[in-house]
């Protein structure tokens, strides 16, 4: 039983608590959200009908006819608001407007250099973001929150990107401040990877409290869900396991200055050079990529090596956090099962059976929507938490 009788230490109302429970879209009556409070039946229709006047919740017919009677059951209305997620990637931006369950209403998606800086990408962002929510027809006071994925380090506490090696002109800029000039609505940011995750876990293991998403791009990092949280660790650096040390690397640089990091073999770059040292034709990681896919014996146990590498520094994360799914996603998981063969193939050898067990390591199922989803899932979980659902009664 929830105890929500009195809202949280936080001072949230019982009804943004109550919503707690029906966020998950379950039509419930409101004897069962009595029986599951504990709460006066009375108490219970005060805060359902806050909900409805709100919006947030909505009758729900029942399956059987009632013969007239008002239906019983309520649940979460999901196009009661609108979010606005974007994924800025280094080259290339999408944004999609979805409703609070996370369905995507629109999405547009175009070249956009994340180097040309905050304000002219921002500015595309809301310029662009503006003209989908017209175009749906939808008022942009429906709007309650912005996701925002970048391709670098951010201080998720702030939405400050900090040092981000490829974002000239964003360390420490204010993303959310300078947003909010435009939208004044909460804007959340996140590094890409974590995002991914986000978006990994709503697409296809909503039930699954332990996951870590591997982007294996130019770069390689992962975003860690444990016990249902996303975990950035005191500076939202967790999961950035791309400059961890391999053993077969001990000699080969990296851009980082050290020397034997994941990422200087077993990114998409690092393997393309490993290739072209053999006198194969591969100038990118997606060169590879269409050398794996016409069966290449070269790229297939160059790309079959990498996942090795990655397996050895997923081994020592599966003893750390225990997750029962890894999604492998980014440009170089369209390779396919060759990558991923080499990731089982050392962390089902090197792992603990009990770690493993019950362990999935897949490729992402979301793909190159994993970002935008996740952006998109960031701004919904602020928007329905208990303090969300209380800045919105106070709008
Ligand atoms: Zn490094």
């Amino acid at each position: 039983m929830v105890d929500i009788s009195r809202g949280s230490a936080l001072g949230t109302s019982g009804a943004s608590e109550l919503f707690q429970l029906l966020r998950d879209g379950v039509p419930r009556t409101r004897a069962s959200l009595a029986q599951s409070t504990g709460l006066a039946r009375s108490t219970i229709a005060a805060r359902v009908d806050e909900l409805m006047r709100l919006g947030l919740v909505t009758p729900v017919a029942d399956a059987a006819s009632t013969g007239g009677r008002p239906p019983s059951q309520f649940a979460l209305n999901p196009a009661a608001r609108i979010v606005l997620a974007a994924d800025l990637g280094a080259s290339h931006a999408t944004l999609a407007v979805t409703d609070l369950s996370g369905t995507v209403l629109v999405e547009r998606s175009e070249p956009k250099d994340i180097a040309l800086g905050p304000e002219a990408v921002l500015g595309w962002m809301v310029e662009q973001g503006l003209a989908l929510i017209e175009g749906l027809g939808r008022d942009r006071r429906e709007l309650v929150a912005i996701g925002i994925g970048v391709p670098g380090p951010v201080e998720h506490s702030t939405g400050r990107p900090v040092n981000p090696p490829i974002m000239p002109g964003w360390d420490r800029f204010d993303v959310p401040g300078w947003v909010q000039q435009h939208l004044e609505v909460p804007v959340l940011v996140d590094n890409d990877v974590n995002i991914m995750a986000l978006g990994e876990q709503a697409l296809a293991w909503p039930q699954i409290e332990h996951l870590m998403f591997v982007k294996v791009a130019t770069g390689i990092g992962s975003g860690i869900i444990s016990g249902g949280r996303l975990q950035r660790g005191a500076q939202g650096i967790a999961g950035d396991i791309g400059h961890v040390r391999v053993a077969r690397g001990s000699d080969v640089p990296c851009h980082c200055g050290n020397r034997g990091c994941l990422e200087a073999l077993a990114s998409g770059p690092a393997i393309a050079r490993a290739l072209r040292e053999q006198g194969v034709d591969a100038a990118s990681g997606g060169d590879v990529v269409e050398l794996v896919k016409r069966g290449d014996i070269d790229a297939i146990q160059a790309v079959r090596q990498a996942g090795r590498d990655i397996g050895e520094v997923l081994t020592a994360c599966v003893s750390l956090v225990n997750p029962s799914v890894i999604a492998i996603g980014g440009s170089m998981a369209r390779a396919g099962e060759h990558l991923i063969a080499g990731v089982r193939e050392v962390v089902y050898t090197r792992s603990m059976p009990l770690a493993t067990e019950h362990l999935a390591i897949v490729q992402s199922a979301a793909a190159e929507n994993a970002a935008v989803l996740g952006a998109s899932m960031l701004a919904i979980h602020h928007v329905l938490s208990p303090e969300g659902i209380d800045a919105l009664a106070a709008r």
